[in-house]
């Protein structure tokens, strides 16, 4: 099953350890206070940035703080609260649909199953592991552009399918510390290893780093 290098095992704990000591609190940057608030939240971070979207959350969920209240919205009622985020008008339909299909068919609560939250709209994979990993504490690697860029130049997976990349990530490392590991890769892709110009020269796991597709 697992098609990847004996070596790649060894990398991926020495990277793992590296990170531990790098980003010992590595935890998600969404501002939220209920599974609700970390589910929209998440929603609207797609293709947008987590400082954008927690500018944008208190006056929102202050609004509509349940599923309820926003079930009854419009998504022009919507749009004026997040129009600084990308995407928006797409996003302020799915955020009322969402929560009308939580009310319809889950007791306005966010499940705490996987397949119920990627069938919402709005939510695909990505979405359903931040939040059964944050809110639930569900084992989970959530695959962004950050974890995908860096599996890749660490050699931890050859693919840029999140899916695949995800299933790669999740034999090389225990379950227990998968949450961690896409935080603090999440964190050093924002920090040092950037897409465009990576800062390999201050990079503290550059030791155990091939970077590959570097240039
Ligand atoms: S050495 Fe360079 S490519 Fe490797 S993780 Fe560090 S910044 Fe990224």
């Amino acid at each position: 099953m697992n098609a990847l290098p004996e070596s790649s095992s060894h990398r991926a704990s020495a990277v793992l350890s590296l990170l531990e000591g790098l980003y010992p609190d590595a935890r998600t940057e969404l501002e939220f206070k209920s599974p609700f608030e970390l589910l929209v939240a998440t929603v609207l971070s797609a293709q947008a940035t987590d400082k954008s979207v927690n500018a944008a959350t208190p006056a929102l969920f202050s609004k509509y703080p349940t599923a309820f209240e926003l079930a009854q919205a419009s998504p022009e009622d919507v749009e004026p609260l997040i129009k600084t985020i990308g995407l928006y008008r797409n996003k302020a339909k799915n955020l009322v649909g969402l929560a009308i299909r939580l009310v319809e068919r889950h007791g306005g609560q966010v499940p705490n199953d996987f397949d119920a939250v990627t069938a919402l709209p709005g939510a695909g994979r990505k979405t359903a592991n931040v939040v059964l990993s944050n809110a639930f504490g569900v084992a989970a690697i959530a695959v962004d552009t950050h974890v995908g860029r860096l599996s890749r130049r660490l050699g931890l997976s050859e693919h840029t399918n999140p899916d695949k990349v995800e299933r790669d990530l999740q034999r090389l490392f225990p379950s227990e510390r998968w949450t961690f590991l896409h935080h603090a890769l999440i964190l050093h892709g924002r920090r040092v290893c950037l897409a465009r110009k990576p800062l390999c020269g201050e990079c503290l796991i550059a030791s155990v780093c091939p970077r590959i597709g570097v240039a």
